[in-house]
């Protein structure tokens, strides 16, 4: 059985003395009331060594949301998976649609991360999703395929099982605007079967496949509930500890 997933993606929010605060407050909730699924807060680089001292890595995983195209050296300001992975982290987000748009993570980029990412031992959480004006002309199928195919399709098998999908529209991400259920699930569904015509059907069931873009508590169970949909990459809703627990408990109902 496919792993059930709540990550969250906190950006650039949250000093560090907050970010630790949420964190204790999260691990203190999910420690009254154990949680049905995997949770992984993905917090900025700075937070993850603290953070990774305060949680209880059985009931929380940890990841970042970036890591450097680069091995190591004179990359000022660059911060790599073999550091990532040292902080105690075990996860990294790539290829989030503001890192394509703001910072101009190309596929070929973001194939040398995940490769990165996976030497150095982290699972990858690999975002995809089209723009409003690809969903408008009906091309949402054929571009999450294509980045699927730029950036992670090179992989083994063995490799690809570290792998955890999110779709997230961009239409959808901090817009209030979710996808609906069945719209959601319609190209999850087409995700899984891009996936099991490349790894074969027994990868593709394997693989968690999560839902972004304005997920909340009161959507989150009508999401969750549908066959090809794994759980959510959760951005605004992953900042107040009640929002993101709300979500989590999605997946009691
Ligand atoms: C995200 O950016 O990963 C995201 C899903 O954001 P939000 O939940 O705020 O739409």
């Amino acid at each position: 059985m496919r792993k059930k997933i709540v990550a969250g993606n906190w950006k650039m929010n949250l000093n560090l003395q907050e970010g630790v605060a949420l964190s204790k407050q999260l691990n203190e909730a999910l420690t009254a009331d154990r949680p049905h699924c995997d949770v992984i807060i993905c917090t900025p680089f700075i937070h993850l060594a603290t953070i990774a001292g305060t949680i209880d890595k059985k009931l929380m995983g940890l990841g970042a949301e970036n890591c450097a195209d680069k091995e190591s050296g004179a990359y000022t300001g660059e911060v790599s998976a073999a550091m990532v992975k040292s902080t105690g982290a075990e996860y990294v987000i790539l290829g989030h649609s503001e890192r394509r748009q703001y910072y101009g993570e190309t596929p070929e980029i973001l194939k040398e991360k995940v490769l990165l990412a996976l030497k150095n031992g982290l699972k990858v959480i690999f975002c995809i999703g089209e723009s409003l004006e690809e969903r408008e002309a009906n091309r949402q199928n054929e571009v999450v395929k294509k980045q699927l195919e730029g950036s992670v399709f090179n992989l083994s098998a063995a490799e690809f099982k570290q792998i955890t999908v999110a779709y997230e529209p961009i239409w959808a991400i901090g817009t209030g605007k979710t996808a609906t259920a069945e719209q959601a699930e319609e190209i999850h569904a087409f995700i899984r079967a891009a996936i099991a015509e490349h790894y074969g059907k027994d990868t593709a069931d394997e693989t968690s496949i999560l839902y972004g873009g304005s997920c909340k508590p009161s959507n989150a169970p009508e999401l969750f509930a549908k066959p090809d949909i794994d759980g959510g990459l959760i951005g605004g809703a992953a900042l107040k500890c009640a929002d993101f627990k709300g979500i989590i408990d999605a997946w009691k109902k």
